[in-house]
């Protein structure tokens, strides 16, 4: 079974860069924070995030959405689809403004809405190339 092998390989070569670690991200962001950006979103749970200084991909894992509103209010209800719908309607406007990996913490800013986003993240993932 030809297919088999080749996803078996694929999958081996590809296990040796990626790292399980949130460190990874943080670091991406404590030295070039300008250059993460929302790259893909698959609810209920799955954000990836690209480095374009180190070409870093970094997938996480959440457990939650949540609207930030002001400093402090998180509002859950709605923020998943409205992450996707700006995510959808203009990717690039989607940066990332806040990593915190003590608190599995990510927080996201949509330039056009104006909106913020925070993630509680159960798994990281980063690719790097
Ligand atoms: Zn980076
Ligand atoms: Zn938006």
């Amino acid at each position: 079974m030809e297919p088999v092998i080749t996803l078996k390989q694929a999958d081996f070569l590809e296990m040796g860069n990626i790292f399980r670690s949130g460190a990874f991200l943080q670091q991406c962001f404590s030295v070039h924070p300008l250059s993460l950006s929302l790259k893909m979103l698959t609810l209920p749970d799955k954000i990836g995030v690209f480095c374009l200084h180190c070409k870093s991909r970094h997938r996480l894992t959440v457990d939650t959405i949540s609207r930030v509103i002001g400093d402090a209010e998180l509002f859950e209800e709605g923020a998943a689809r409205m992450l996707e719908a700006c995510a959808n309607a203009h990717q690039e406007a989607l940066h990332v403004t806040e990593v915190s990996v003590d608190g599995n913490i990510v927080q996201f800013r949509c330039r056009e809405c104006k909106a913020g986003f925070q993630t509680k993240i159960s798994l990281y993932e980063t690719y790097q190339p």
